[in-house]
């Protein structure tokens, strides 16, 4: 199948690679506005952004939920960009039709088999992410879930798996890009915010991710990423995104067009 492709065309509107960049969680619509300012300058037209934040501890910030949905909303209409958010129940399924344009399941669902065979019910394109503990076949089967409800406007995301070095936050197994590129027809990503863990290494790791054949690459951004409500070491302020982007882009340019 080639689906890949449509897909891809789909989402990213014939860029390649794509970039889907914003902060980790939607905290305001001022925060949003100066985000994605700056991103759409660099022509980054996907956003991402949670409004509800599966979070380890339930005394962390657990996001601005149907509030954050409307302001992203805004964002899109006033900027004409597209809006990703994770879903994590069903019961917002009809709101966030109405107010994004991809749906992202979260590492921590990506066994959750009921939420999946509902989206499979719907025609909205899906980014799945890797469990954090999940083997490559278990991805490809919660992908299935979702495929054999009849959506196929899937996209794949490796976000990292848990292992036992604590220098990232997760490993990066780029063996599951290449893999899921050979056996899969659906486009792969690869979030180097939650793989890494950390901003110092995410422009080699990009390179390396669009080397082992990654269609697209999700980043977070944040413009105050110190006072960031969730994931504050990882997202990269609004100088540090331009600078990664441009050192990318440069690199992409000099070895003509292969990363
Ligand atoms: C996220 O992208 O906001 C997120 C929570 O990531 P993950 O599900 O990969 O941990
Ligand atoms: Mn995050």
């Amino acid at each position: 199948m080639d689906s890949s492709k449509e897909i891809l065309n789909e989402i990213s509107g014939h860029q390649y690679p794509f970039f889907i960049a914003g902060p980790c969680s939607v905290e305001n619509y001022n925060m949003m506005d100066k985000i994605v300012g700056m991103l759409i300058k660099k022509g980054i037209n996907i956003i991402r952004a949670g409004a509800f934040k599966p979070r380890t501890s339930p005394n962390d910030f657990q996001g601005l939920g149907l509030e954050g949905l409307r302001i992203l909303d805004e964002i899109r209409k006033k900027y004409k960009v597209k809006i990703v958010s994770e879903i994590v129940d069903a019961k917002y399924l009809d709101f966030m039709l109405e107010t994004v344009d991809i749906l992202q399941v979260g590492a921590r669902n990506m066994h959750n088999f009921e939420l999946l065979k509902v989206l499979g019910r719907t025609r909205i394109p899906v980014i799945l992410k890797r469990g954090m503990c999940a083997t490559i076949n278990e991805f490809k089967c919660a992908a299935e879930y979702i495929v054999q409800g009849g959506n196929e406007k899937l996209v794949l995301c490796e976000r990292g798996i848990r292992s036992y070095d604590n220098s990232t936050r997760n490993v990066l197994d780029l063996s599951c890009v290449a893999i899921l590129k050979e056996e899969t027809g659906y486009p792969v990503i690869v979030d180097i915010s939650h793989s890494l863990g950390r901003k110092d290494i995410a422009l080699a790791m990009t390179k390396a991710s669009l080397a082992a054949g990654a269609d697209g690459i999700m980043i977070e951004v944040h413009n105050n990423p110190e006072h960031a409500l969730s994931d504050s070491k990882q997202q990269m302020s609004l100088l540090e995104f331009d600078r990664y982007y441009n050192k990318l882009v440069y690199s992409y340019d000099t070895v003509g067009g292969v990363w």
